[in-house]
């Protein structure tokens, strides 16, 4: 492998790439929003810039990479935001992925985190226990603003970055009201992340999908970039075997051993390695 630019680098982007130099194959996975892209005000206004699809594009076309986007969003968003060839997405967690292959054709859709490549859970009934938290949420945020509620599918959302901090909290303790009554009985669960709560199935996770993939790429080095809750769980799917790294400002108790301050610290890294061929 060629040597790293390194020339401008702050002391985080350094640090990664003295642990990666020599590394042959390297498996890397990102997370989206907060990583690859800044966290804006709502979903939608998180798009890419130009520069960031052409990097993503080049780093597809490196021999000695293989790109996946692992993110909370539904796949089709991901497949709108990054259109990119030979990128791997994967969407709701791990409920919905999306493979290139050489052929110039893609394997889309199924369900790939539990061992068996089959839905964890009985999937008629996660779907049942997610429809009945819909319909109470909506009830819950009828006439308010600020709120956000996304239904994935496989997922459920209530986003509150827009809503007051008082009215959030009153939200969050009538939503809890309800997830208490319906999660245990349609093996859902909730995970809270930045200014958003989420339902998901058990056992559909980023751990999983990063397990599911990675042995895909024998012999390569899993890297694992993230910035949330639900990015703990790659963590822990590379954790003494690949790297994990936590993009945050400040530090904070995290499975990742390496840290970057901000998504433009990310762009810089893959810059990088992108100018490694
Ligand atoms: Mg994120």
């Amino acid at each position: 492998m060629k040597q790293w630019k390194k020339t401008t680098c702050n002391d985080r982007i350094r640090q990664l790439l003295d642990r990666l130099q020599g590394s042959g194959r390297i498996f890397l996975f990102l997370d989206y929003d907060g990583t690859l892209v800044p966290i804006a005000p709502t979903p939608d206004q998180a798009v890419p810039s130009m520069k960031t699809l052409r990097l993503l594009e080049n780093l597809c076309l490196q021999e000695n990479l293989r790109v996946a986007v692992v993110s909370g969003r539904p796949l089709g968003e991901l497949e709108a935001l990054l259109p990119v060839p030979g990128l791997i997405l994967v969407g709701v967690h791990g409920a919905e992925v999306k493979i290139p292959t050489s052929h110039g054709f893609c394997l889309r859709g199924a369900l790939m985190t539990s061992q068996h490549g089959e839905f964890p859970q009985n999937k008629e009934i996660c779907f049942r226990g997610l429809a009945l938290l819909a319909q109470g949420a909506k009830e819950l945020l009828s006439g308010r603003r600020g709120f956000l509620l996304e239904e994935k599918g496989h997922a459920l959302a209530l986003h509150y970055r827009l809503a007051s901090p008082p009215e959030a909290i009153e939200v969050l303790n009538g939503f809890q009201d309800l997830w208490q009554e319906v999660i245990q009985d349609h093996h859902l669960e909730v995970i809270f992340g930045k200014k958003v709560v989420e339902i998901r199935p058990q056992g559909i996770n980023k751990k999983l999908a990063v397990e599911a993939l990675w042995p895909s790429w024998p012999g390569s080095v899993a890297v694992y970039i993230g910035d949330d809750t639900t990015d703990e769980d790659g963590f822990q799917a590379v954790v003494g075997r690949g790297m994990g790294v936590l993009v945050a400002e400040e530090e904070r108790p995290t499975a990742a051993r390496f840290r970057l301050k901000d998504p433009a610290d990310v762009i810089e890294l893959l810059q990088e390695m992108e100018a490694i061929t």
